[in-house]
């Protein structure tokens, strides 16, 4: 199994609830953290060449889950610069797409293949400053439901997940007044866990979804509903 932005957040709690379930997990992260395989999702020849590494070493590959993301840059939409929004379509976006087609073959070869991808609430929302991470986390739904459709006839199941407030260390480091706002539109009155969130990806992986592909999975306490 491949896992981007594994030293992340999320991305930690996924590898450590695969590990657990006895999966062989090729950590992947951005250069200069301390994942096994380490390179830019956004540079294509270095995710090819790592994925394949990475295949090489778990001697095939079964799934990925492409979860390495931005949420860098806030800034109301007429002034976001080029540079900004190349710069999260390129990570969320394109990285996601470049790690999950390079890893086609060994997907198709293991004979079920599974690719979860890790969109956002804030791809349905629309929250104001977020206009790239937004369009970018949107992609990855029509993405995922395009290489369900694409893809089922190589055995690849292919499925997004959709996470609200998760507490990271990056949410948890928001402003008190921000996270208590966020919370007011959560029925569940509180954010995610790291571990509730990489449970979602562990069943979307596991046999017990076997009859699920190109759907959505919110794991977000029922963020917004109370607002509709
Ligand atoms: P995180 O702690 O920042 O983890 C993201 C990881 O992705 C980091 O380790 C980061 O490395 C890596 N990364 C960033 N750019 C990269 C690149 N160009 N190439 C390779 N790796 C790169 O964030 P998180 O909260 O765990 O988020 C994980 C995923 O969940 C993201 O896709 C995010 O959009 C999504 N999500 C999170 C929440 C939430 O509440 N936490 C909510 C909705 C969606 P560096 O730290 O070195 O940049």
């Amino acid at each position: 199994m491949i896992v981007t932005g594994a030293a992340g957040g999320i991305g930690r709690a996924i590898v450590e609830a695969l590990g657990s379930a006895d999966c062989a997990v090729a950590a992947c992260d951005a250069p200069g953290t301390d994942a096994p395989f380490s390179f830019d999702v956004r540079d294509r020849a270095a995710v090819k060449d790592n994925v394949a590494k990475a295949i090489s070493g778990l001697g095939g590959c079964d799934s990925v889950v492409a979860n390495a993301g931005i949420v860098d840059t806030i800034h109301r939409a007429e002034r976001f610069s080029e540079d900004e929004w190349r710069k999260d379509l390129e990570t969320n976006l394109y990285g996601a797409f470049f790690v999950v087609q390079a890893a086609f073959d060994g997907l198709g070869q293991s004979g079920d293949g599974r690719v979860v991808l890790i969109s956002s609430v804030g791809a349905e929302v629309g929250s104001p400053g977020q206009v790239a991470y937004g369009a970018s986390k949107a992609g990855m739904v029509g993405m995922g439901r395009t290489l369900a459709s694409e893809w089922a006839s190589q055995g690849i199941r292919c499925n997004v997940v959709m996470p609200g407030f998760i507490a990271t260390p990056k949410v948890l480091a928001m402003p008190a007044e921000v996270q208590d706002g966020a919370k007011t539109a959560i029925p569940l009155g509180r954010f995610g866990t790291t571990e509730e969130l990489a449970g979602a990806v562990s069943f979307l992986l596991s046999p017990a979804a076997a009859y699920i592909t190109g759907t959505v999975l919110r794991v977000d306490g029922g963020f917004g509903l109370l607002l509709r």
